[in-house]
């Protein structure tokens, strides 16, 4: 893996729309106190705030784009230029000390005498007391400060907050983009890097942090369990989800954004097995199936379901998602679902 971060406009993957927009804003010299980047996380809003604190800072800027060669460039790279900082949250929210940080630091003109990028990640993660602080900093920003809020879900920020930034909207990544790239520059073979890909549902970051951990062969278990649950008995079944609700997340969380091989992440996993059989009983297109990998053993499945079982089966893991997001026991969660999808698998 490359440590340096993409700084260049060009070399953000897709997003093209997102590009222009901001793009066209910089070079008429229209630059907002404040962008509002939505979308899912792992595509490109963190690089394209980066790509534009380059931008305004890099000293020998060509055709629209920061040189990537100069100290200024070299250091936004690396992730170390006063002008540049990226607040992630702290446990699962933006805290009011981070958001009293970022005022501290906006007391002051930026260093390098350009201007000062400041990107908050999970802007929609603050807590109540941080986006009420935040929203003073947003009505009255000092001049030369760029505000970028990334958000996956922009409905849970403050509507003042949102009414006093410009929107720029980020879309999922086409799985054949995400491929190429995790074949080109990560030098994942091709077939893998395709599943990777369409399991990613168009997040780069999410698809990279998949490859970086045992993530495919903790899935090939667990999809070999949703293989089983028409045929398994009861109590057979129960130990199975005790085991799953005891896995660890590998790698320590390192990769707590994505929830990579976590339970969500297992759940998810089934999901997805199930709507690829949902697909293929409708007659979908292979191209569109997500475990293209297991194509054999979906079409073998699909037949043998009837409709109506493949979509309560998707509410009920729905329900079990939401279960564990509101922290609910997780064994309990997974045994129900697990003894839910057996019933709803009867006759198959
Ligand atoms: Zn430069």
């Amino acid at each position: 893996m490359k440590e340096t971060q993409i700084i260049k406009f060009s070399n953000i993957l897709g997003q093209e729309k997102a590009k222009r927009i901001v793009r066209q804003a910089l070079s008429k010299g229209r630059i907002p106190h404040a962008y509002l980047f939505s979308g899912i996380p792992g595509v490109g809003k963190t690089s394209l705030g980066r790509a534009i604190a380059a931008y305004l800072n890099c000293k020998n800027r060509e055709q629209n784009e920061a040189c990537g060669q100069c100290r200024t460039c070299n250091q936004i790279e690396r992730n170390n230029h006063p002008d540049l900082t990226v607040i992630q949250s702290e446990g699962d929210s933006i805290k009011i000390k981070q958001v009293r940080e970022i005022q501290e630091s906006m007391r002051f003109a930026p260093f390098s005498g350009q201007f000062r990028v400041i990107i908050i990640d999970q802007a929609d993660t603050m807590t109540e007391e941080a986006a009420n602080a935040f929203l003073k900093t947003l009505e009255e920003p000092p001049p030369r400060n760029l505000l970028i809020l990334n958000a996956t879900e922009p409905d849970n920020l403050l509507p003042t907050i949102v009414s006093r930034c410009q929107r720029v909207a980020f879309v999922p990544l086409e799985a054949n983009l995400i491929a190429d790239y995790l074949l080109r520059e990560i030098g994942i073979e091709e077939k893998t890097a395709l599943v990777l890909a369409r399991l990613s549902e168009g997040s780069l970051g999410k698809a990279i942090a998949m490859a970086q951990t045992d993530f495919l062969e903790r899935r090939e278990k667990w999809l070999q369990c949703a293989m089983n649950i028409p045929t398994l008995r009861p109590e057979q079944l129960i130990d199975v989800a005790l085991e799953l609700s005891n896995e660890k997340t590998p790698g320590g969380n390192a990769t707590p954004k994505y929830e990579i091989g976590g339970l969500l992440d297992l759940l998810g996993v089934m999901a997805m097995w199930y709507r690829d059989l949902l697909l293929l009983r409708q007659a979908g297109p292979d191209y569109l199936v997500f475990n293209v990998d297991f194509l054999g053993q979906l079409k073998y499945f699909a037949r043998k379901f009837k409709l109506l079982q493949l979509y309560e089966s998707l509410l009920v893991l729905d329900q079990a998602q939401r279960d564990i997001r509101m922290r609910r026991n997780k064994a309990l969660v997974l045994e129900r679902t697990m003894l839910v999808l057996r019933q709803l698998a009867s006759g198959v």
